[in-house]
């Protein structure tokens, strides 16, 4: 056979349009006289296009912020917030249940409601007060939020 060997190397060159002028000529002549180096030509060709299609692009600003703001990351935000007011919730619930049916001397009751209760108003207070921080200043606001 011919010096195809030499040739298949040159063929990535040419899918990369690395290839000196002279030398895709000569691949180029190669490739009409030899249908094998054709057909690898083809199947180089298609391994790249898939290999360009699945390449990794750096997300830029822009798309971490279209991320930030897409539904899904908005509705695990919201999730997540649920959750842990819930979670607060139900444990309130249950000292406060402690608290009202417990005896008069609950102390070790009183105390983690009292440190409950308190730091949740502060919590709540800080999101709000970080909502309405953020609300004012966001761009998007007129758009879906
Ligand atoms: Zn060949």
């Amino acid at each position: 056979m011919q010096n195809c060997e030499k040739y298949r190397h040159l063929m990535v060159g040419l899918l990369d349009r690395e290839l000196a002028p002279e030398e895709s000529a000569e691949v180029n002549e190669h490739l009409i006289r030899c249908s094998e180096c054709r057909e690898e030509l083809e199947r180089l060709r298609d391994t790249s296009s898939k290999l360009e299609a699945v390449a990794f692009e750096e997300p830029s600003d822009e798309v971490l912020r279209r991320l930030w703001r897409n539904p899904f990351s908005r509705l695990s935000r919201v999730g997540g917030l649920v959750l842990v007011l819930g979670g607060y919730a139900a444990l309130i619930g249950f000292a406060l249940f402690e608290f009202f049916t417990g005896g008069e001397d609950n102390l070790w009751v009183r105390v983690p409601v009292a440190a409950i209760v308190i730091g949740l108003l502060i919590l709540l207070l800080l999101v709000i007060l970080e909502r309405l921080k953020t609300y004012s200043k966001d761009p998007y606001r007129e758009i879906e939020r």
